[in-house]
């Protein structure tokens, strides 16, 4: 027999590669924070002498989710305005409160009480888009989970950076410090097109272009975003984006609700990713992304929550659900949007955006032991007939009760190893009467 750290077993094994597939009766053996087995319990359990065994009979086993996109910090202003259409939510709430209250402080809680939330819910990889992204890293590595902080780029003079030019700086030294941590990865964030000079835009492009770091954006998040960039510029952001070179496996276009043929083929033959994020297009009436239209067209589609300002879940599984009923209800056809797709959206289609999947994404030998269990005993899912179905239909993000990352265990019978939840609370409602 071969020693390994850890050997969980489940009455359902969702490997997502192969797609569509769920293992009865399998486990995954797990050494050093790496995946060296998958295969039925029995060959298993003869094969490897496991430190841990985890045995779990009523359990579903599958990859950690991937939030695409996100603003962690954002999670302290949840609830702070409601029922504002995107340019006024931003204009007159969002923007003056992160301005009264934006400092390391804030982020650093914010960040805290998001990653609470995720890991909970079995996100093990997010996406963030914030200011003083150095602060999410270290509580990203302090809360063991994996992340690619995509580093505000934004026009405005802000209390991080003076500048896009600043920006770069701060943001390029990150890159390189990350650069041999599995657990961070740096990547270029531009706000939005219409929050960059042409100029800022040309050199964010030279330098993705010239260090292979991943770019993610807002892009034609709203029909008014598209209409302004016509009248001004005679063509939409996705023209100019593919004129300038910006368009390519390395960008990350998030929501884009509007879209037109013409532009999906630009997304398409130039291997851009999407972001779908529907719980807050739906809120903000921003629109809806076509995905089934894309995922037709061979773009890699991930899912991400935003901000919880904006949604105001940091469930991933919650949103696979409203990605399934939005795509349903839009194609007026309850045969898309299915469940098996929804759950490769949420994992390894989110670490293919994200540049990972060699990493995480999937239950593969080699990649990290990123692991979920999801309890189906739960009242929401009981009883079981298709394991995808009853993930994404189902509240699956309430069921989860084992969260691993690099084979580490993050949540342990439903709850956070790291963090004390009742402590987290006094500190948020200290920060809110304080500061907000
Ligand atoms: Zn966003």
């Amino acid at each position: 027999m071969q020693a390994c750290d850890l050997l969980i077993s489940a009455g359902w094994v969702l490997p997502v590669a192969p797609a569509n597939v769920a293992l009865e009766n399998h486990a995954v053996a797990v050494d050093d924070g790496r995946i060296v087995a998958v295969g039925p319990t029995v060959d298993l359990e003869a094969a490897w002498d496991a430190r841990t065994s985890l045995n779990l009979p009523q359990h579903i086993l599958m990859p950690g989710l991937v939030n695409a996109h996100g603003h962690a910090a954002m999670s302290l202003l949840r609830g702070a305005g409601e029922d504002q259409p995107l340019a006024q939510w931003l204009n007159d709430t969002i923007w003056p409160l992160e301005a009264r209250v934006m400092n390391p402080e804030y982020v650093r809680l914010g960040t805290e009480l998001t990653i609470a939330e995720m890991l909970l819910t079995g996100t093990t990889t997010f996406s963030d888009m914030y200011f003083y992204p150095e602060v999410v890293a270290e509580v990203t590595l302090q809360q063991g989970l994996r992340a690619q902080l995509a580093f505000p780029l934004i026009q405005f003079a802000n209390p991080w950076s003076e500048s896009v030019e600043d920006a770069l700086h701060k943001g390029l030294e990150m890159f390189h410090q990350f650069r041999h941590e599995d657990r961070i990865h740096i990547a270029l964030g531009p706000h939005a097109p219409y929050t960059l000079t042409d100029e800022d835009m040309e050199r964010i492009g030279m330098y993705a272009a010239e260090l292979d770091i991943m770019v993610q954006t807002h892009l034609h998040e709203t029909a008014a975003e598209v209409a302004e960039a016509l009248s001004n510029h005679g063509k939409s952001w996705i023209r100019h984006l593919s004129d300038i070179g910006w368009l390519s496996p390395q960008l990350q276009a998030v929501h884009m609700t509007q879209i037109s043929a013409e532009e999906m083929a630009l997304v398409a033959e130039s291997g851009t990713h999407v972001v779908h994020c529907p719980a807050s297009n739906l809120k903000l009436a921003s629109g809806y992304c076509p995905v089934t239209e894309l995922q037709a067209a061979d773009v890699c589609v991930a899912l991400g929550t935003d901000g919880a300002a904006s949604n105001n879940r940091l469930d991933l599984f919650d949103e696979a659900r409203l990605a399934a009923l939005l795509a349903k209800h839009t194609q007026g056809d309850a045969a898309v949007g299915k469940a098996d797709h929804m759950i490769r959206m949420a994992t390894l289609d989110g670490a293919r955006a994200l540049g990972i999947d060699h990493l995480t994404g999937s239950l593969e030998v080699g990649k990290a032991a990123d692991l979920i269990t999801v309890d189906t005993t739960a009242l929401g899912i009981l009883p079981v007939y298709n394991p995808f179905a009853a993930l994404v239909h189902g509240n699956a993000g309430t069921a989860v009760d084992n969260v691993f990352v690099n084979g580490e265990a993050l949540v342990e019978d439903g709850g956070l190893t790291r963090m004390h939840l009742g402590e987290l609370a006094d500190r948020v409602q200290a920060w809110q009467s304080q500061s907000a």
